[in-house]
C-alpha cells in the first residue's frame, strides 16, 4: 500500500562508525502508533517521552521526517500537535522541504537512514530505548542484553554504600 522503504532492518546504519562517532541521521518517524496512541483519525494520548526524545534528537542535529498516512486536514493537525510541543520536523511526508510531486526526481522512497515506526518487526521499543539506539549506536538487541546484566552490577555499589553509612 505504502512505497516505503523497507521496514525491517537489518542493516544498522551506524554500523561502520568508530567509537564515540555520532552520525547525524535523516530520521522518519512515524506519527499514529508512535509519537502518540492510534486513534486514527483522532489523536491520541502522547507515547511517553515521545516528543521529548525527538526534541533531543533535533538538538542534537538530526534530521528528522514526519512520515504518515495522514493527509491534509489531518497532516496538519498532527504537525501542528507536535509544533505546540516544540517538535518541528524538517520536513513532513517528503525528503526535502522544498520538494514536490511535481518534481522530476520525485521518489516516495524516502532517503532515510532510520525509520521509528510501530509497524517494525518486533514493535516499538520505548521512547528511552530509541534514544540511545541513536545516540549510543546500538541495537535494541544490544540495549536489552545490556538492560538484562546491569541489575545485577548497580546492586552492588549500592551495598557498598550502605556498608559505608553503618
Ligand atoms: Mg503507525
Amino acid at each position: 500500500m505504502h512505497d516505503r522503504a523497507s521496514l525491517v532492518h537489518l542493516d544498522w546504519p551506524g554500523q561502520y562508525l568508530k567509537e564515540g562517532e555520532t552520525q547525524h541521521m535523516t530520521i522518519a518517524v512515524d506519527f499514529d502508533g508512535t509519537i502518540v496512541e492510534h486513534r486514527y483519525p483522532e489523536i491520541g494520548r502522547e507515547i511517553p517521552f515521545a516528543t521529548d526524545t525527538l526534541k533531543m534528537l533535533i538538538k542534537e542535529g538530526h534530521r528528522l521526517i514526519l512520515w504518515s498516512v495522514r493527509e491534509g486536514k489531518l497532516l496538519d493537525e498532527a504537525v501542528e500537535w507536535c509544533r505546540k510541543r516544540g517538535v518541528e520536523f524538517y520536513a513532513v511526508n517528503k525528503d526535502y522541504p522544498e520538494e514536490s510531486k511535481d518534481d522530476r526526481n520525485y521518489s516516495r522512497k524516502l532517503k532515510v537512514e532510520m525509520f521509528i515506526d510501530d509497524r517494525n518487526v518486533g514493535g516499538l521499543p520505548d521512547w528511552g530505548v530509541i534514544y540511545r539506539m541513536i545516540k549510543e549506536n546500538k541495537t535494541y538487541r544490544e540495549i536489552l542484553i545490556e538492560e538484562l546484566t546491569a541489575d545485577k552490577s548497580a546492586a552492588e555499589p549500592r551495598k557498598w554504600w550502605k556498608f559505608g553509612q553503618r
